[in-house]
């Protein structure tokens, strides 16, 4: 019998971490392809041979109790391709057969709210098509009163192995059978009604709350309701993402609306109260006397709701100043009378203070200081 450990280099008590890096050194010491033509094909298999034995928990138990898993079985592969594959791409670590049982998909949705509805929140019916389990076979895949039987192929494995030629030699690679896809088992009898697929397909309609708050990109998880899982695994989700469409004169900046007052000359000198169309229905809104160009009144509580939490963002209402145009030579006269009254039909030129005018302020608006 071959001492497993002496053609690693390592103690009897190595622990799996030892076993592994003494496994990749030699592997590419001896690998037949390896830089420098150093390569030893015989010493590379029996290398491969003792990690095999000695990665393995039941094979090591059963070589420390002096019986070498290797020598058992005579020509079956004993699988020194295998680590061969797990370390130089493949990657094909799997083993037995794959389960028929998987999760079902998530589906994402894209819903368009308008403003009032992300301010409020609503409820929305939303179309989707999604997997259901099959009616019929309840998702087992097969006809009623059969179930999937052993396959012949692989017999139950789920995989196969081909001999392929390398410059190693023989190399044997572990592929998914073909004629199970991997599952180990066949299913003789096909539900007619899912086509043996376990699930159909349909389109449903789903109510979805959609909270106060949500903007562009808010996504709403809707457990379960997502396509029905496979084999009888569990269902995806369902994602509904929002995207806000624009208002026609409200601004929505987080939680907070903004909109424009566009009052008469006159109204902004003497000063009124205006009925104002909020997303809560007419509001009041008080212009002071001698109300300038840019001046801001706060609605509390107008604004957007908050997601997740109580509350609302404000409404702000900015005001704009109208100049009045197509003045009737009546209206002119009076104009001109009031400038002269008020010393203003020669005006001298007056600078505001450089932090202080209307395009510091539009300024500040932009860049949000
Ligand atoms: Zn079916
Ligand atoms: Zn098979």
């Amino acid at each position: 019998m071959k001492d497993y450990y002496r053609v690693l280099g390592i103690p009897r008590n190595a622990t799996d971490d030892d076993i592994k890096r003494a496994y990749r050194r030699l592997a590419r010491e001896h690998h037949p392809d390896s830089a420098g033509h150093n390569g030893d094909e015989e010493r590379f298999k029996e290398v491969s041979q003792a990690y095999e034995v000695l990665s393995n928990a039941d094979k090591r138990a059963l070589y420390d109790r002096g019986v070498d898993p290797n020598s058992r079985g005579g020509s079956a592969g004993f699988g020194f391709e295998d680590i061969f594959e797990t370390f130089f791409g493949g990657g094909g670590s799997r083993r037995g057969p794959v389960s028929r049982k998987q999760r079902g998909g998530d589906l994402l949705l894209h819903v368009d709210v308008s403003l009032e509805e992300a301010v409020f929140g609503v409820a929305r019916d939303v179309q989707v098509n999604a997997a259901d389990v099959c009616a019929t076979c309840g998702g087992s895949c097969c006809t009623p009163g059969t179930a999937p039987v052993m396959c012949r192929n692989c017999g139950g494995k789920g995989s196969v192995q081909r001999v392929a030629r390398s410059l190693l030699g023989q190399v044997m690679t572990t592929a998914p059978c073909p004629s199970c896809g991997g599952f180990g088992t066949t299913i003789e009898s096909p539900c007619t009604e899912c086509s043996g697929q376990g699930r159909t397909h349909s389109r449903h309609t789903i109510t979805v709350d959609i909270p106060a708050g949500v903007e562009t990109g808010t996504r709403i998880r809707l457990q379960g309701y997502g396509d029905a899982g496979v084999g009888g695994g569990s269902s995806g989700d369902l994602y509904v993402e929002i995207r806000e469409q624009a208002h026609k004169v409200f601004e929505r900046q987080g939680d907070d609306l903004h909109c424009t007052l566009e009052i008469p000359m006159t109204a902004a000198a003497l000063g009124t109260v205006m009925k104002v169309d909020t997303v809560d229905g007419p509001r009041e809104v008080n212009i002071r006397p001698g109300t300038q160009p840019g001046e801001t009144t706060r609605l509390k509580g107008l604004g957007v709701g908050h997601l997740q939490r109580t509350g609302r963002g404000d409404l702000f209402v900015h005001i704009d100043v109208e100049t009045p145009t197509a003045l009737t030579p009546e209206q002119e006269e009076l104009v001109k009378r009031l400038a002269v009254l008020r010393g203003e039909d020669f005006p001298e030129a007056k600078l505001a203070p450089a932090n202080a005018g209307l395009f510091s302020r539009l300024r500040d608006a932009f860049t949000g200081r």
